[in-house]
């Protein structure tokens, strides 16, 4: 099948983010200037896995240029499940904190299911704990996963039609998957989703106006599953020879593709941006302001 050429828009995450990031700054410098506490962002750390920390730094930072307060729990990886379970209840505790991530991967023997039950749901900014999950499948208000509501930041920032268009998700995992079929499907588009037991894979995603790839394989997509100026938001971190690739052939899909996010600086800036936009909310939330 030989598609039109077109032009693609490739998708700047980066400038989205900051764009993003300074209204969210002014947001909260207008609560500081009306007498009102900051957000705080507090992070726990269990062990020392080196990529874990460097996340770990990114979103203090973020935050803290946002002008909102950042506090870290560092546990060592020796931590047992009781050992994290006292560290989230210190800060659900804390009338000062309103956000609480803890960082995964967690130790073996630490479930990050029972990590995520025992965070406040008021204060649950990775939009992890059951009850917000249930919220967001009844579609009512909740603090959801950061990298779906950078998806749909994505999707929104560029007009994308939601309305109807056919909605394709490869992926089902509990933090992108099925959360942002559900937030598609809020959005009144018509969502398919698949995973590694889907059969017709390539033809599944050429009925996609809107393609979400969160699978973790390498330009598992191929240029001709594309239908010609879908909006492709690709999820997939994948390391090959060194380089970073997503889960979709990016090269392949210039000039077939309407809009795709690259592998690099396309996604990943929003997943940090949304944790301090649900961040302020949960803030302004539990404080009524
Ligand atoms: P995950 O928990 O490993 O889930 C992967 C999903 O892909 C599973 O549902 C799996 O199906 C499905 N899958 C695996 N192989 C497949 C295939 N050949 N065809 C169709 N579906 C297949 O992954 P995740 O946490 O959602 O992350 C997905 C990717 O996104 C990873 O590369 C991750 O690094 C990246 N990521 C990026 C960000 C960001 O901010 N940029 C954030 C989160 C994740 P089954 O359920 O049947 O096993």
């Amino acid at each position: 099948m030989s598609a039109a050429v077109r032009s693609t828009v490739v998708v700047d995450g980066k400038a989205l983010s900051s764009a993003i990031r300074q209204e969210i700054a002014e947001q909260v410098a207008a609560r500081v200037a009306a007498g009102r506490r900051p957000p705080c962002l507090a992070v726990v750390l269990v062990g020392d896995n080196p990529a874990s920390a460097s996340y770990i730094k990114g979103k203090r930072r973020a935050s803290e240029r946002a002008g909102m307060r950042s506090i870290e729990v560092d546990l060592p990886a020796s931590a047992s499940e009781a050992d994290v379970l006292a560290a989230v209840e210190r800060l659900n505790r804390d009338p000062e904190v309103d956000g609480i991530l803890v960082q995964l991967p967690l130790p073996r023997g630490v479930r990050p299911n029972a990590i995520a039950a025992a965070v406040d749901p008021a204060k649950d900014v990775d939009g992890l704990h059951p009850l917000n999950a249930g919220r967001l499948l009844a579609g009512e208000p909740a603090l959801a996963p950061c990298t779906p509501l950078g998806i749909l930041e994505i999707l929104d920032r560029h007009g994308v039609a939601l309305e109807g268009a056919r909605a394709v998700v490869l992926g089902r995992s509990l933090i992108v998957g099925k959360p942002v079929a559900l937030l598609l499907l809020q959005r009144n588009a018509t969502v398919t989703m698949a995973h590694s037991r889907s059969r017709d894979l390539p033809d599944l995603v050429r009925e996609a106006d809107v393609l979400v790839a969160a699978v973790g394989s390498a330009r598992l997509v191929k240029a001709d599953w594309i239908r010609p100026g879908a909006a492709v938001i690709d999820v997939g971190v994948n390391e090959v020879e060194g380089t970073l690739v997503g889960d979709v052939d990016f090269e392949g899909a210039l000039g077939i593709a309407g809009l795709i996010t690259p592998p690099r600086g396309g996604v990943g800036p929003m997943t940090i941006t949304m944790l301090l936009r649900n961040t302020l909310e949960a803030c302004r939330a539990r404080t009524g302001a």
